[in-house]
């Protein structure tokens, strides 16, 4: 360590509210969550367009490409963990993603599927490191952290609004190229950001093998990156054939809960395992949430292109670029107001704890899709409904949001040790890979089975699905606020 290096003590007892090294990190996931959405908005319409696939091919492609993106941050989070540091796992992931998406923009028919393997693995090291390290910047107990996730999450959503309308905008109306290459520019964007600021981490998100003699270390680092490159023909064989999504979903999870109570065990310390426990049941809650909410990217969006009317306020509107983009305009809106409101009352000692801040997430879960069944009452002869009815329903999911998706990932760092803080991540995120691919499996029960059926039955099949989901969601909530003694002793002097 260099004399002039920051330490973690200077870091952490920063003044106000943030510390800058929180603006460091939101720019940089922010990059890489333009890239990230930029595929992702592209994903189902490029495949269909160009690749020849029907649309309920496309829609399972979709749905295994995300699970994958989301189930490799378990697998990144560990190697950053017992190896690499999130510092290392964030350039490789980053390197990797923009090789990635600068293949497809190279040849977007041939190296498409090359290229978003390349995106699971790179997302995979990155997602899970930079929010363990936002975590990092704040000491045991500081009450500010949660606000910290709440402006880091502002960054994440400008990102994805930013790159989901460009990237789409560009493939649709230029070219495909053009697309993938801005995710990949904007991703140097990212990597640059925290290359240039990554000394202002000073400690955090070293090589846990510090220790170690420096060739012993490479040695290990460079088996890592041999490792993820040789299992870029197996990924890619994965998500070519969406049978072995299936495959793959019943053994990673499975896989992480033997190695989580694995790694829980071999703690040792009473306390610790409790908070991880409760950690674990944080995540199954959220993998609930997730396979509702992401409900805008498949059910939602067909209910949208075909049962609303094209006017908000007042003002004409496509129903799609409403479902698309409302979600992250109300997080960028509401998030560091929500922040501002926890900081505030926790100054007068009156902010609810986690547990009950995901209680509400349900809450408001339940709230938003009975809006979404409500819209039936609002519909005309023809079976079209009400837009603003539809968006309000989507500022209060997101209100549930809020409450459940930063929480989250702060909750994740407080209650794990740092020798499992990337491992914990990835779960986080490997319970929303588990959500997309519920979500799936809900969305496509609730679609009529005739394309053709009129647009009063589809409305009819969608809002009853909407107010099952509603049930279930206030079940959930409910449920957790039942067991919330439970989990808040597990927790201890966590709040
Ligand atoms: N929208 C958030 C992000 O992109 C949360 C994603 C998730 O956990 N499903 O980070």
């Amino acid at each position: 360590m260099s004399s002039s290096e920051i330490t973690l003590e200077q870091i952490q007892s920063f003044k106000g509210k943030y510390p800058k090294q929180l603006w460091y990190l939101f720019f940089t996931e922010m990059w890489e969550r333009f890239c990230f959405y930029g595929m992702r908005g592209v994903l189902a319409i490029f495949m269909v367009g160009q690749l020849g696939l029907t649309s309920k091919e496309a829609n399972l492609k979709y749905g295994a490409i995300q699970a994958f993106v989301y189930a490799f941050t378990f697998i990144g989070g560990i190697f950053a963990d017992k190896i690499l540091g999130f510092k290392r796992s964030l350039f490789f992931g980053g390197i990797i993603m923009i090789i990635g998406n600068l293949l497809i923009a190279f040849s977007p028919n041939d190296l498409f599927y090359f290229g978003i393997t390349l995106s699971i693995i790179g997302t995979g090291f990155f997602k899970p490191n930079i929010s363990s390290m936002v975590g990092e910047l704040y000491k045991e107990g500081d009450s500010r952290r949660d606000a910290g996730f709440g402006l880091f999450y502002s960054g994440i959503n400008i990102g994805a609004l930013l790159g989901g309308a460009l990237c789409v905008w560009l493939g649709k109306y230029y070219s495909w190229s053009y697309a993938f290459l801005a995710a990949a520019i904007v991703m140097m964007l990212g990597v640059g950001t925290f290359g240039f600021t990554q000394s202002q981490l000073g400690p955090i998100g070293k090589s846990p093998l510090m220790s170690l003699d420096g060739s012993k270390r490479r040695i290990r680092e460079l088996m890592v990156y041999i490792g993820s490159i040789l299992s870029i023909p197996l990924i890619y064989i994965m998500i070519r054939n969406t049978d072995y999504t299936d495959y793959f979903m019943y053994s990673i999870g499975p896989i992480a809960v033997v190695y989580f109570i694995f790694e829980t065990v071999r703690q040792g310390d009473v306390a610790t395992q409790k908070k991880l426990i409760a950690a674990f049941i944080f995540i199954l809650f959220s993998i609930v949430f997730w396979a509702f909410f992401e409900q805008s990217g498949g059910s939602l969006s067909l209910f949208a292109e075909k049962n609303l009317t094209y006017s908000l306020l007042g003002i004409t509107m496509d129903p799609n670029v409403v479902n698309n983009t409302s979600n992250s305009l109300f997080v960028i809106l509401f998030s560091p107001l929500l922040g501002l409101l926890w900081v505030w009352m926790a100054s007068k000692k009156i902010e609810p704890n986690t547990v009950v801040k995901f209680g509400l997430a349900f809450l408001f879960l339940a709230g938003a899709f009975y809006v979404f069944y409500a819209t039936k009452f609002f519909a005309n002869a023809e079976g079209i409904t009400s837009l603003n009815v539809f968006t309000a329903a989507y500022l209060v999911i997101t209100i549930g949001e809020l409450c459940l998706s930063p929480i989250g990932l702060s909750i994740v760092t407080k209650l794990s040790p740092k020798q499992m803080g990337g491992m914990m991540m990835g779960m986080w995120f490997l319970a929303s890979a588990y959500g997309q691919y519920v979500a799936g499996l809900l969305g496509a029960g609730m679609s009529t089975p005739d394309e053709a059926a009129p647009l009063t039955e589809k409305l009819e099949a969608y809002t009853s699905g909407y107010l099952q989901l509603s049930l279930y969601a206030l079940v959930a909530g409910v449920l957790l606020i039942i067991v919330s003694p439970v989990i808040r002793k597990l927790m201890q002097e966590v709040k």
